[in-house]
């Protein structure tokens, strides 16, 4: 079997001319991500580590497809012969709105991460969620059902499957939090009936949409375990924490969705103050393998997978 992956960045242009942009591949493109950016995106040395040891003779290739450019690149997807496709920032949430069919995890979070392309239909399903919860036990030990969690970029692609997820497992408490506020609140009207009951940890509200300053999310730090990254913040090294080090305490758990080479902002401040930290690499492998198990319907090589990340 050849196994030449490649390293290019295709674009929009190329996916108008498929045949003769991806002619020189040495294994037939026929996964990848979308995204901008998505230079950084670890997910086709992954995936395609997958492929080799399932013996799929196929790779997965990045996409650089700009906001505007979403449409224009399903449609095409629709006509090409991929099996599917990974979304990734900011095309989640525009995406939900442009395929065909959804299935149940996609439609609650309104947000789809993975596309299968079937008979010229797209079809989404969303790992992210499954793959936050699988990420948490495995980093922290823990159930997320047992937490009171604070979700930094609510109002995202992520942040949504995250929080259904959170709601699913009825956790302790959820703190939602979002740059435009509105969508914290909207998606908190959503979720509300899953935090009607009353649960055994003191007085403060099960279910809450805060504004994004320092005097509300001080407020909040002693009534919440988990703290979570889903804005992009970090992904640059001159990223700002989205939370300074001045309103962690030693008891919280901090995961950063966003993954990198270094330490992000929002972990380094985790370290100043002793509080334990994760970035996303984990939540990737088991977003991933669940990706990988909806195109191929057979159990993912997590820990090729894993491997393939240096973890
Ligand atoms: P998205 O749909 O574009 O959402 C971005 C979210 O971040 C929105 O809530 C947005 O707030 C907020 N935001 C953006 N810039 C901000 C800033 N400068 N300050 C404060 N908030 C800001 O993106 P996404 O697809 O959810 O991805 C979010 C991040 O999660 C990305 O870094 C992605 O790589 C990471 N991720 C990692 C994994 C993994 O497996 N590790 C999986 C999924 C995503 P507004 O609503 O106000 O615009």
């Amino acid at each position: 079997m050849k196994n030449e992956q490649t390293t290019q960045r295709y674009t929009l242009a190329d996916l108008e001319n498929w045949r003769g942009a991806a002619a020189g591949a040495d294994l037939p493109i026929r996964l990848g991500v979308f995204g901008d950016p998505v230079a950084h995106s670890l997910s086709p040395q992954m995936q395609n580590a997958a492929l080799r040891a399932c013996e799929i003779d196929m790779q997965y290739a990045r996409f650089h497809i700009r906001a505007n450019e979403l449409r224009s690149a399903l449609r095409l997807l629709r006509k090409l012969d991929f099996v599917g496709i990974n979304l990734t920032v900011p095309h989640k949430i525009a995406a939900f709105a442009q395929i065909d069919e959804a299935d149940e995890s996609t439609r609650r979070a309104g947000a789809v991460n993975t596309l299968r392309v079937r008979d010229e239909r797209l079809v989404g399903s969303n790992t992210d969620g499954e793959g936050f919860l699988r990420a948490v036990r495995s980093e922290f030990s823990v159930d997320v059902r047992d937490l009171r969690v604070m979700i930094l970029g609510a109002g995202g692609g992520t942040g949504h499957a995250i929080a259904w997820q959170c709601a699913l497992e009825n956790c302790e408490r959820l703190v939602l939090v979002n740059r435009t506020c509105e969508k914290a609140q909207s998606l908190a009207d959503q979720l509300r009936p899953y935090f009607a009951g009353p649960r055994v940890l003191g007085p403060a509200a099960r279910l809450e949409a805060v504004v994004w300053d320092e005097p509300a999310l001080r407020t909040q730090m002693p009534d919440v375990d988990l703290i979570v990254n889903a804005t992009p913040l970090g992904m640059n090294l001159s990223d700002p924490t989205p939370i300074p080090a001045r309103l962690l305490a030693p008891h919280h758990m901090v995961f950063d969705a966003v993954y990198g080479p270094t330490k992000t902002s929002l972990l380094r401040a985790a370290d100043e103050v002793g509080a334990r930290g994760a970035n996303g690499l984990s939540m990737l492998v088991h977003q991933g393998a669940l990706s990988f198990s909806i195109w191929f319907d057979r159990e993912a090589p997590i820990d090729v997978m894993r491997k393939a990340l240096g973890r």
